[in-house]
């Protein structure tokens, strides 16, 4: 787990935009935040910067207390689920869980138990030998979350371009951004524009206009401020 500050946090894109305008906040350790927002207030641009997907105009952003600005995208310990997660559809799902670990050259059993467990805890063992073009959609997406927590991130960034599907799977797919938050104990920053969303999650909603915070406020389980 690990806290996210943003100082004077400020993105201009090239043609002169102000997407994201001063923004200063601290998300505590293993908290569950949500962006939301109306659409091109700025909710992704902050997440992308996070990422390393966009550079920072201006301001600091914090990875508890290492810089993120010096790091490079890959040495951040983030996981990212969005929209275009590229999970390889010739390959099987362990393939897929295990890829980014055989990159960082792990012992085989311990990408071999992290894949394990994270599948249990995903409910898709039996699925471990399938490939990816043959399993449904809600499997591909757990095998993306499953993909991304086998890395142990301090931090789990969702886009809600990444829940952009019928109601029922992504209230499944909420479900499964929460035990991630509460059991295995990962920062989650969630973008959504839409309210009644991010009022019903249990969590601390960021209210974001223009590119600026207007509002900072914990929603408990009834969808009521605490
Ligand atoms: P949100 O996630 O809240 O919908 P974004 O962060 O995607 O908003 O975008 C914020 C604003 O920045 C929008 O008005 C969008 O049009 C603008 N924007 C995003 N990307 C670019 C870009 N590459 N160049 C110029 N403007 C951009």
């Amino acid at each position: 787990m690990a806290s996210v500050t943003f100082e004077h946090l400020s993105k201009t894109y090239p043609n002169g935009f102000v997407s994201v305008d001063d923004v200063n906040l601290t998300i505590e350790d293993g908290e569950f935040v949500v962006f939301h927002g109306p659409s091109g207030c700025g909710k992704s641009t902050i997440l992308r910067m996070i990422g390393g997907l966009e550079d920072i105009t201006s301001g600091r952003i914090y990875l508890g207390n290492d810089l993120l600005n010096d790091i490079l995208p890959r040495d951040r310990r983030l996981a990212m689920a969005f929209q275009n997660y590229t999970l390889y559809r010739h390959m099987n799902v362990y393939d897929n869980m295990a890829l980014g670990l055989r990159l960082r050259d792990l012992p085989r059993t311990v990408i071999d138990s992290r894949v394990k467990s994270a599948a249990g805890f995903f409910g898709i063992t039996d699925i471990l030998t399938k490939k990816i073009r043959t399993i449904s959609d809600a499997e591909r997406q757990r095998v993306a979350l499953g993909r991304a927590v086998v890395c142990q991130p301090k931090v789990l960034l969702v886009d809600e371009d990444f829940a952009r599907q019928d109601d029922d799977r992504r209230r499944e797919m909420l479900d499964d951004i929460i035990r991630i938050n509460r059991d295995l104990k990962i920062t989650v920053l969630y973008v959504t524009n839409n309210y009644d969303e991010a009022v019903s999650l249990n969590a601390r909603v960021i209210f974001m206009k223009d590119g600026r915070i207007t509002g900072d406020k914990k929603f408990g389980s009834a969808g009521s401020p605490e």
